[in-house]
């Protein structure tokens, strides 16, 4: 039997690559770890959702700040931000989380930290720092990088990315953000909150092409009410940097040409897989634009190689890449035949108000050919959004034929954790019934769940046909608001 240096070999310490080190060093397997940057936590801590939901936060509390007013407070001045300061907060968020991902974390969980960039020469082995490490299996987790689009200019224009933007110097006069898509509406809210004079360059007659059309719409309004403009259908001519400002000059839908001329840009249309200098084609490992192919157990064609989290190019979340993350420990360490299923795999656009989805949408199901219904609520007629100052939203139930649900949409406020009970109810096969009847504090959020599930049931409960039966069995006496108190004509 050959052996190996390791059991596992993991190049890539983001989301997918530090699961399966921290779940194969815990069962035993001998575990190497390989991340081509200095430090541990990939893009997620450092570059993505950590950076991007700290500077959404500074920028709510300072929206708050300037509508102090609506909330019955007196009216403040608020000086401008400084970036600065807002960058400090980052930092200090970053590295207090920094500390879970450590190396030496790692290493108490029993895993070799190496940095380095690997390259593999087959399929059991790679160059690292001038040696050859073999393991008997390897996790392809190397993540992805902002994709940068073939745009006329763009080369020869300083241009921001993820990277780049949780860092600057000084808050934009204004920014052109390319694309519209989760990270680019986050940011465009944000920065727009903070100061900024934001416009969406968008290919498509939507924002978050991925989501319900009304869904989307409605976070366009809200951020289109406090200042974001939008450009839909645009495509653009190219970009030129003109010393102290750029210029993007794109076509609308009735062809003519629009030019903006803003302090930076952003492009955030899209992701590509990280598999530079990983020496794939060497070992005849295939991947298309979008990242690494893999089958449903996360292997590549060499079975003893998987792939998991952006690099697949499949759902690019955090919790995505943990959820792969287990799969190719169950399959590589446990050898079970355990599948990748994204049925049910939920996310959120951190937009204020939040879009939490899960599940399938009207335009999935539509595609699929299901015969669905939808119910919905509005966050207008919950107590507790009213009183929080939040008043624009629904919940928006899918149904199918066996009015069995089977997705959920909320956008609203704190749509995310509201959407928890839905991940429960839908993975945990709990019937509306259940849910609409589960008692619920007053007044909270949640009860937008409870209610929204008891749509379906109650033109049930309160049909024409229960009310004749109890009329029959107890002799009720029906309406009462036409006759005086005594039960007369009034
Ligand atoms: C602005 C922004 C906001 C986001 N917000 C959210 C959010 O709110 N929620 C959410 O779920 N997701 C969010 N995401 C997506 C999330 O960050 C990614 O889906 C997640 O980081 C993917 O994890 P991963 O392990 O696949 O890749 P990564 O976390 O990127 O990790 C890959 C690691 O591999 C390393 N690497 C690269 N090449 C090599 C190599 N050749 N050899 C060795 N190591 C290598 C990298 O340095 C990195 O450390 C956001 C992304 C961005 C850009």
């Amino acid at each position: 039997m050959a052996t190996y240096d390791y059991d596992i070999g993991i190049l890539g310490g983001g989301a997918a690559g530090l699961t399966v080190a921290s779940g194969a060093a815990q069962l035993g397997a001998k575990t190497l770890l390989v991340e081509s940057e200095e430090k541990l936590g990939g893009d997620c801590l450092h570059f993505g959702c950590v950076p991007s939901k700290t500077l959404i936060r500074t920028a709510q509390v300072y929206h708050a700040m300037k509508n102090a007013e609506t909330f019955g407070l007196p009216f403040v001045e608020i000086p401008p931000v400084d970036f600065q300061k807002v960058k400090e907060r980052i930092q200090s968020v970053i590295s207090t989380i920094q500390k879970h991902d450590s190396e030496e974390r790692f290493c108490k969980l029993g895993a070799r930290v190496v940095f380095g960039s690997p390259t593999f020469i087959d399929e059991h082995s790679i160059r690292l720092n001038g040696e050859t490490v073999s393991a008997k299996n390897w996790v392809i987790a190397t993540g992805s990088s902002p994709g940068i689009p073939s745009i006329q200019g763009l080369d020869k224009t300083p241009y921001l990315t993820n990277r780049e933007i949780f860092y600057l110097d000084r808050l934009p006069e204004s920014m052109a953000i390319l694309g519209a898509g989760p990270i680019a509406i986050e940011m465009a809210q944000a920065f727009s909150r903070l100061g900024t004079a934001v416009f969406v360059v968008q290919r498509s007659d939507q924002i978050l092409s991925k989501e319900d059309k009304d869904m989307a719409d409605g976070v366009m309004q809200v951020l289109s009410s406090e200042g974001v403009r939008f450009c839909l259908n645009a495509s653009i001519l190219d970009v030129k940097d003109l010393g102290n400002s750029r210029e993007v000059r794109f076509k609308d839908k009735a062809e003519k040409i629009n030019t903006l001329k803003v302090e930076a840009i952003l492009v955030a249309m899209g992701r590509a897989p990280n598999v530079n200098g990983l020496g794939l084609e060497s070992i005849g490992l295939e991947e298309n634009r979008k990242g690494i192919k893999v089958d449903n157990r996360l292997r590549t064609a060499h079975k003893n190689i998987y792939a998991a989290g952006d690099v697949t190019g499949a759902f690019q979340f955090t919790h995505a890449a943990g959820y792969e993350g287990g799969i190719v420990v169950a399959n590589a360490i446990f050898h079970l035949p355990k599948k990748a299923d994204y049925t049910l795999l939920p996310w959120c656009t951190y937009a204020d108000p939040e879009l939490a989805v899960i599940g399938m949408n009207e335009r999935l199901a539509v595609k699929a050919g299901i015969e669905y219904s939808v119910f919905t609520e509005s966050f207008q007629d919950n107590d507790r959004s009213l009183a929080e100052g939040e008043s624009v939203g629904e919940i928006k139930l899918v149904l199918d034929k066996d009015e069995k649900p089977i997705g959920v949409q909320i956008l609203g406020p704190q749509a995310g954790e509201l959407l928890s009970e839905w991940v429960a109810v839908l993975n945990g096969k709990v019937k509306l019934s259940t849910l609409a009847s589960a008692v619920h504090p007053y007044p909270t959020l949640g009860e937008i769940n409870k209610r929204v599930a008891g749509s379906p049931i109650s033109p049930k409960i309160f049909s024409k046909k229960v009310k004749k039966g109890l009329k029959f069995f107890f002799h009720l006496k029906g309406r009462a608001c036409a006759e005086g108190l005594h039960g007369r004509e009034s």
